[in-house]
């Protein structure tokens, strides 16, 4: 940990690994010997290509992807694929099965909505404020997508594996979990993540999507609307967010190299979460808001006993350099988030302080 950073626990933007942010800072005025910056290079150039090529390339390797998948870097964040979604991929006449289990999920039902699309929420959690996620869910056979919420960044619950869906291609918003674990692309139409939380800077969002997903794109939409202006130019129909982009791939670069992949990832975030959730489980302070077998990896909801409590230990992990811990505003409480580029040193850090801090209040 160096002197002037703090351990910072944000939902998103999020922290970045620290061998990332120094090659940001150490090739910024001098990007591969182009004698300019990433942000001053053009996107048409030699430099900007190997730049997005790599970040696609070490995602296909990473996520096992075969050639039916392409790997686009859309703006307009997460909450832009919401309506691309059903736009794109929903004709009149067809259905989508939807799982709603919280404040994400319920945004994408609403805009397939507000185009009067015919989409079924097939099972929710909201009957337990969202601290679970569904099981035995009965899908529709006909349905175009499913589509599922893999991580709640808010509520703090992660589907632990992929429902079977009698092959309906399930559609996922991973924003807050993509890459943190292996997983078979296989039953999926069409992957997306925000960039900002676990994958890289705000301003983009990755969208891997599927051959037979793209052959459903009306020709009538806007340009800038359709994944299949993005899947054709290799996302370079306008100017992309460059800066963004090259994030990404020295984020990916950094999880095949540094960490050694996806297994290796994973092992690590099992880790962290379990030193978390022992600690938060070993009294009466902390009281963990997900239901157990719910409990996401990146995203660690607890309570203290009381709001007053709650907002002296904001306080206070903040005095002792723990940035971030403030639970979502529609929710209150705490919440660590603890990301791929969160070291296991920075969570037996936390849960040091927890310890002391609920031995002065507790
Ligand atoms: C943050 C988040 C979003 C919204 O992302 P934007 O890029 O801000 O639109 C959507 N889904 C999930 C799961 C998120 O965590």
């Amino acid at each position: 940990m160096k002197e002037d950073r703090i351990y910072n626990f944000n939902a998103g933007p999020a922290a970045l690994p620290i061998e990332v942010l120094e090659e940001i800072k150490d090739s910024f005025l001098n990007l591969g010997g182009s004698g300019m910056s990433i942000t001053e290079v053009s996107h048409r150039s030699k430099w900007f290509d190997d730049v997005i090529n790599d970040a696609v390339e070490r995602t296909r390797r990473m996520l096992n992807l075969d050639e039916k998948f392409h790997v686009l870097f859309i703006q307009g964040g997460a909450s832009l694929q919401f309506c691309m979604i059903p736009m794109n991929l929903l004709g009149k006449g067809e259905s989508a099965d939807y799982v709603n289990t919280g404040t994400w999920s319920t945004k994408a039902i609403k805009e397939a909505e507000i185009q009067g699309k015919t989409i079924k929420v097939v099972a929710s959690s909201e009957d337990h404020n969202f601290s679970y996620i569904p099981k035995n869910i009965t899908f529709s056979s006909d349905a175009v997508y499913t589509h599922i919420t893999s991580n709640n960044t808010i509520k703090g619950t992660q589907w632990a594996s992929f429902p079977d869906t009698n092959g309906v291609p399930i559609i996922a918003d991973m924003s807050s979990d993509i890459m943190c674990r292996p997983f078979d692309v296989d039953k999926f139409g069409l992957i997306y993540a925000g960039a900002q939380k676990n994958i890289g800077p705000a301003g983009v969002c990755m969208v891997i999507i599927k051959e037979d997903m793209l052959k459903r794109v009306p020709d009538t939409l806007p340009s800038m609307l359709k994944y299949t202006t993005y899947s054709s130019k290799n996302s370079m129909f306008n100017t992309p967010p460059c800066f963004a982009v090259y994030v990404i791939q020295l984020v990916m670069k950094w999880l095949e190299e540094t960490i050694g992949g996806l297994e290796k990832m994973a092992e690590i975030n099992r880790k962290k979460a379990r030193i978390l959730y022992e600690a938060i489980d070993s009294g009466d302070f902390y009281n963990g808001t997900a239901q157990p077998d719910s409990r996401s990896l990146m995203n660690v909801t607890f309570r203290l006993p009381d709001e007053a409590l709650e907002k002296r230990f904001i306080e206070q992990a903040l005095e002792n350099g723990f940035g971030g811990l403030k639970g979502h505003r529609s929710v209150g409480g705490c919440r660590a988030s603890i990301y791929n580029a969160i070291p296991v040193t920075a969570i037996e850090a936390l849960v040091d302080f927890m310890k002391t801090f609920e031995q002065k209040n507790g």
